[in-house]
């Protein structure tokens, strides 16, 4: 586990199963019919029970899913964490389809609704990297990046004090590890 602190919120990279996360919300990589899949979908489902699904069946009732980049939120049925939003991440279509724009929203929107929520603490995956095959070293670049000018903004709503990036392969914690010590860095040369 590594920990670095941007603006008033430490922001970690743990090596795990997000399924097993104790805080306010975890982030679900769902698809845009929130119908459950397999990956991090499909284990957030299986071990947080069939209540999570209920929820998200009603969301598709009213507004008919979840379009690629947006985000909604449901609970977490019998998962230690409180709250699930589930983001909606792009396919990987080689990069020409707006696909880096679209994964920053994901990481902007389930922060940005996280914080209207009041939450104090959110675990992320690696968004796309998986069964949407966004290549793993982009695809963190582009949500440190959105995270971290998103924390730069100092938004007055903004109460997390804990982002956490769940990486379930040690090539992604290594890349996420990585990128942050530059960051950091950099941040230091600027003093
Ligand atoms: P997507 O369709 O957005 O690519 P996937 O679930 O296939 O979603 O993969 C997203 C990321 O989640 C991948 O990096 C994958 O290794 C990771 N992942 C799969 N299961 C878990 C889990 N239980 N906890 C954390 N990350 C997971």
């Amino acid at each position: 586990m590594k920990t670095y602190t941007i603006g008033r919120t430490s922001v970690s990279v743990f090596l795990g199963d997000i399924t097993t996360w104790t805080g306010d919300i975890i982030v679900n990589a769902a698809n845009s019919g929130l119908l459950g899949g397999k990956g991090v979908d499909g284990a957030i489902h299986s071990a947080g029970g069939p209540e999570i699904m209920e929820q998200c069946m009603e969301i598709r009732k009213e507004q008919g899913g979840c379009p690629p980049g947006n985000a909604v939120i449901t609970g977490a049925g019998q998962l230690p964490a409180k709250h699930i939003i589930h983001t909606v991440g792009p396919i990987w279509e080689g990069g020409g389809r707006r696909e880096e724009h679209t994964l920053a929203e994901c990481y902007r929107n389930s922060l940005l609704l996280a914080m209207k929520v009041g939450a104090r603490s959110i675990a992320f995956p690696n968004i796309s990297t998986g069964i949407y095959e966004y290549p793993k070293g982009p695809a963190c670049d582009v949500a440190l990046k959105a995270v971290t000018n998103l924390l730069e903004e100092d938004l007055p709503d903004n109460r997390l004090e804990r982002i956490e990036f769940i990486c379930f392969t040690p090539e992604n914690e290594e890349l996420y590890v990585q990128w942050l010590e530059q960051f950091t860095q950099e941040k230091e040369a600027h003093i």
